[in-house]
């Protein structure tokens, strides 16, 4: 039995880590669950899988209250996702938190001697170096939960780098895959958060119509796969049929196809390198008909380009990246600054950032913190 501490139960990743863990209920075991304000889900979840702990960001004595019956302990706010990170009864932890509350819980388990599962984009995109460098250290695994990520990281497992000339990142588009610039900028927050193909929450929604999303994805596959920036390319695919390519020396192409669902790379990354049967729907490629594959437009998503730039730079750049975007998206979807405002806020936070923090945890906390400073005042400016 592989013992789970679920963090970010509630949200679209935890949901469905838990339809997965349910069909292998043989294999594991759900030690604790975290979630933020939905009590409610957060209760049902308990009462189904049955924690011996639980750990919320709102009301805990409400929560406690409920599930006094259950005999389930009930902590609270980020010291609590800590102790659940690093509970010695916990093999296996699964990070499905919302932005940058990832990255201390993601840590801790890891120098607990976890594996970690990362849904969590923002863990790797600001301490991609400092995360791989202390699982290395530490000898866990860390294994990627996302559609494209997981089953790249699958099947590159054993395969020599050298013999990888690049690896490719398919992006659905998004909503505006064809909107003109002009279009583009006269968006609103309810037409950014109508995704084509997932459902999820309102942050990743407007990164996936940005493709800052995609962006992150290149910088978390250098450092979950070691793969140089320079091997990892981005290509536009509208079905989200194909998760994943892979090109070889040779001039070989690897796909990876199915349904999009989440519950199958979840599995995947959990049961590694067994594959066991999922409730996932067979993909019927007759039904599909056609596959269309578009180079992306680093014009009209600058997101995509500025992701690259603060990759190759190196030190801070990916933390500022992420910073100033999340204050950027926050905006726009308050209807603070307009759609076409979130990269040209990164862009200009990015200019900004003269990389001189240093290299380590301090250093990537103060990039943040001065990355989201640095956003806020240009937000500022744009509302005027
Ligand atoms: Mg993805």
């Amino acid at each position: 039995m592989r013992r789970v501490a679920l963090l970010g139960s509630t949200g679209s990743i935890g949901t469905n880590t838990l339809d997965v863990l349910q069909g292998l209920s043989d294999r594991f075991d759900v030690v604790s669950l975290s979630a933020g304000r939905n009590l409610d889900l957060l209760c049902e979840q308990a009462m189904r899988f049955r924690p011996r702990r639980v750990c919320v960001s709102g009301d805990a004595q409400e929560a406690a209250f409920r599930l006094k019956p259950l005999e389930i302990e009930v902590l609270d706010g980020p010291e609590g996702l800590l102790d659940l990170a690093t509970d010695p009864d916990v093999d296996l932890v699964v990070n499905g938190l919302v932005a940058g509350v990832g990255l201390r819980p993601t840590l801790a388990a890891v120098q607990a001697g976890k594996d970690v599962a990362i849904a969590n984009k923002e863990t790797l995109v600001v301490a991609g170096r400092i995360v791989t460098e202390l699982a290395a250290q530490q000898g866990v695994k860390l294994v990627p939960l996302d559609s494209e990520l997981t089953p790249l990281w699958q099947s590159l497992q054993g395969t020599p780098g050298q013999d990888v000339k690049r690896i490719l990142l398919p992006a659905s588009g998004g909503p505006f895959f064809d909107s003109s610039l002009d279009q583009m900028a006269r968006v609103t927050p309810r037409q950014a958060l109508n995704h084509p193909t997932w459902k999820m929450g309102p942050k990743i929604t407007v990164d996936s119509a940005t493709l800052m999303n995609k962006g992150f994805e290149v910088i978390e596959a250098h450092w979950f796969l070691g793969l140089p920036v320079s091997k990892i390319d981005v290509v536009i695919h509208r079905q989200s049929i194909v998760h994943c390519l892979i090109e070889f020396v040779d001039g070989g192409l690897t796909a990876h196809l199915s349904t999009p669902d989440m519950r199958l790379p979840i599995q995947q990354a959990l049961t590694h390198p067994e594959k066991l049967c999922t409730r996932v729907c067979p993909l019927d490629l007759t039904q599909v008909g056609e596959l269309s594959f578009y180079p992306p437009d680093f014009e009209r998503f600058p997101c995509l380009a500025l992701s690259y730039e603060a990759v190759k730079a190196g030190g801070t750049a990916p933390a500022v990246l992420n910073a100033a975007n999340e204050i950027g998206v926050y905006a726009f979807l308050e209807g603070r600054i307009g759609f076409l405002d979130v990269p040209g806020v990164v862009r200009r936070a990015l200019d900004a950032h003269g990389n001189g923090f240093g290299l380590d945890l301090e250093a990537v906390f103060e990039a943040d913190r001065w990355g989201r400073e640095k956003a806020g005042e240009i937000v500022r400016r744009l509302e005027r």
